[in-house]
């Protein structure tokens, strides 16, 4: 490859977002001696530009404007592409968050350039083709995509790279002024912003342990003990389809077909079926636990690791051991 990675760093309050240490860490290996620069957009951004320099990118860049504090698409991706064309970078990552699978195909639009996304493994050939792996068809089958052209947008799929360690010689930082923004859209006004629930642990996307559940909970008091078991492996809860056309959970919880794609280090499944819509959700975790009392049940086909019994002697037990071992 000619130029250097880009990555593009998001933020919760003044961390960056363990996707976006993700991304950073699948860009270095790419960009090798090209260089790996990583862009911060909006106010306060010294803290979170610290830990990405130690991270292994050779130059950071913040653009200071509280403009961009709150994610807004196409002024996002008007930066960003302006930063692109100056510094003559080939490649630009960009995290599997919801912001980022929405900036990915407007970088590639902006920017003229070629684009993949949900990509889960990534390498240059000595040729300077990017190869990219990217899961489809629910996870049946591995797609590998060659993006050849001169500029490329990578977007990552959530939890398929491990974070850097801190290892490498230390970045520089160094602000920039807001880049020119191009014909940008007027921005629209933000009405309402109904933020998670509190204690609701990780954002399902970034959760490394997802314990989830399903109509076997009998009633939605019940998630209670989902909860205390997420909290006891500082994970997030999720739930099955069944769950939230009930009622028993809002539909930002629900995995599957027609809610969230999520591919945590652990899932367990607690209570729920193993219908396809669920599986197609969450197929490719990298460990996955089922709790259920039906040993018929169709999650035990993709099961590492399945507990036949009932879910209300079993979880409780299960979160008790875990604090023991952890001392919590
Ligand atoms: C177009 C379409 C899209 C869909 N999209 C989704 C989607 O995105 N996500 C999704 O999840 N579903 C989706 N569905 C629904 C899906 O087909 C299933 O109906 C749903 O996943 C079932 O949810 P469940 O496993 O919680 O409930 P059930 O299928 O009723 O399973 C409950 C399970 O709990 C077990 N159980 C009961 N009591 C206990 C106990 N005491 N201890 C242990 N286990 C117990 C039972 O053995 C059973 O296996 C979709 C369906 C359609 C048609």
């Amino acid at each position: 490859m000619s130029g250097p990675v880009l990555v593009v760093v998001e933020r919760r309050g003044r961390d960056p977002v363990r996707s976006s240490l993700e991304a950073i860490g699948a860009a270095r290996n790419l960009a090798g001696g090209t260089g790996l620069v990583a862009v911060l957009l909006g106010s306060d951004l010294e803290p979170a530009a610290r830990i990405v320099a130690s991270l292994g990118a050779s130059k950071v860049i913040t653009v200071p404007d509280r403009r961009f504090d709150t994610f807004h698409a196409a002024l996002w991706a008007g930066a960003v592409v302006s930063m692109a064309q100056e510094l003559l970078v080939s490649t630009i990552v960009v995290a599997g968050t919801t912001n980022g699978r929405q900036l990915t195909g407007r970088l590639a639009a902006r920017w003229g350039a070629a684009a993949v996304s949900g990509v889960t493994e990534i390498a240059s050939t000595p040729e300077g083709v990017l190869v990219a792996l990217r899961p489809i068809f629910s996870g049946r089958a591995i797609q590998e995509v060659r993006l050849e052209g001169p500029r490329r947008v990578v977007g990552l799929r959530p939890n398929a790279f491990p974070e850097p360690d801190a290892s490498g010689p230390v970045g520089t930082v160094e602000e920039h002024p807001v880049p020119e923004l191009g014909s940008t859209p007027a921005l629209g006004q933000r009405i309402a912003f109904e933020g998670a629930a509190a204690g609701a642990g990780p954002d399902l996307a970034e959760a490394t342990v997802i314990v989830s559940g399903g109509r076997g909970l009998k009633a939605p008091e019940n998630f209670r003990l989902l909860e205390e078991l997420a909290a006891s492996l500082g994970g997030a809860v999720g739930a099955s389809r069944a769950v939230t056309d009930s009622g028993w959970k809002p539909t930002s919880y629900q995995i599957g077909q027609t809610g969230r794609t999520v591919s945590p280090q652990l899932y367990i499944a607690v209570g729920i079926s193993g219908a396809i819509q669920h599986l197609v959700g969450m197929i490719s975790s990298r460990t996955i636990v089922a709790i259920n009392s039906d040993p018929n049940a169709p999650i035990f086909k993709v099961a590492d690791y399945g507990v036949v019994g009932d879910l209300f002697q079993i979880v409780p037990a299960l979160t008790a051991e875990i604090r023991k071992v952890r001392g919590i």
